[in-house]
């Protein structure tokens, strides 16, 4: 379905929400909870819900003896296999509340290069949405190289809306949507809706995670809700706090209008 405001979303047929690691690591933990039980509601009332979720990273860096983000790739490699099971485990402990079952999806950006792993992909989506299974999706951090990382898996949500058609991203993160300058600068305040090809060049945007776990940020927000608004996703980047109002249709965080089919 054509899903023109946030208004629209609780009639979505097919959303994805992606949660980046601060949102959901350290002092924000607990909100994995908050998140799982939106996406419950959600999925209860037949709506299709796929996640694509960091964490892999910052939950493995307690479990290898580490108190900050390191900088080398095969450490922060070594951080993720750790931290992506312990992190399926915490979602799924949660989701059998709601007797939801959920799917590990772990993904490359050469898997949506190459033909046939991405309509492979695409396959194994639309199963697990057939059989009512709740997809989590991350990047393969293992096998990706600094070259092709998608990081903070803004991008990969956006490709992963694209890929199985989502009538809605919504982008979760720990300000409530793009601001026209860094949220904590005097004067800084929301865009409510952005129009489908404005460039939002009058949008200053800061520097990257608060938190230090992470790696993406407002301008790597806004950047793959453009990407997905053009493939025919609308986009809503909202406070992972406000994903349970986000995913009833209320007026929070920024709206980003699809391309017009
Ligand atoms: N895929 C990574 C994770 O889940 C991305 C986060 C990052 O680069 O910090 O941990």
């Amino acid at each position: 379905m054509r899903v023109s405001s946030r208004q629209d979303i609780p009639a979505a047929r097919r959303i994805v929400v992606k949660v980046g690691s601060s949102s959901i690591s350290g002092e924000n933990a607990h909100q994995i909870k908050t998140l799982v039980e939106a996406l419950a509601e959600a999925h209860g009332r037949g709506t299709e819900v796929v996640l694509v979720s960091s964490g892999a990273m910052a939950t493995g860096f307690p479990y290898i003896n580490l108190t900050s983000r390191p900088t080398d790739l095969p450490t922060l490699q070594a951080a993720a296999a750790v931290g992506q099971s312990r992190l399926m485990v915490r979602y799924q402990e949660l989701l059998d509340h709601s007797n939801i079952v959920a799917g590990q999806v772990l993904l490359t950006s050469g898997d949506f290069e190459n033909d046939s792993t991405r309509s492979n992909a695409a396959l194994a989506m639309e199963k697990l949405l057939e059989l009512r299974v709740l997809p989590i999706v991350n990047e393969n951090d293992t096998v990706a190289t600094q070259e092709i990382r998608f990081g903070d898996n803004d991008h990969l949500a956006a490709l992963v809306a694209k890929l199985v058609n989502a009538d809605v991203l919504v982008l979760l993160s720990d300000v409530d949507g793009i601001y026209t300058k860094p949220p904590t600068v005097p004067g800084a305040e929301r865009i409510e809706l952005v129009p489908f090809g404005h460039l939002l060049d009058h949008v200053e945007f800061g520097s990257i995670g608060s938190a230090g776990v992470g790696s993406g940020g407002a301008g790597t927000k806004a950047a793959a809700a453009q990407f997905a608004a053009e493939s025919g996703t609308a986009v809503l980047i909202t406070n992972a706090a406000l994903v349970a109002s986000a995913l009833r249709g209320d007026n929070v965080g920024t709206w980003f209008d699809a391309a017009s089919e």
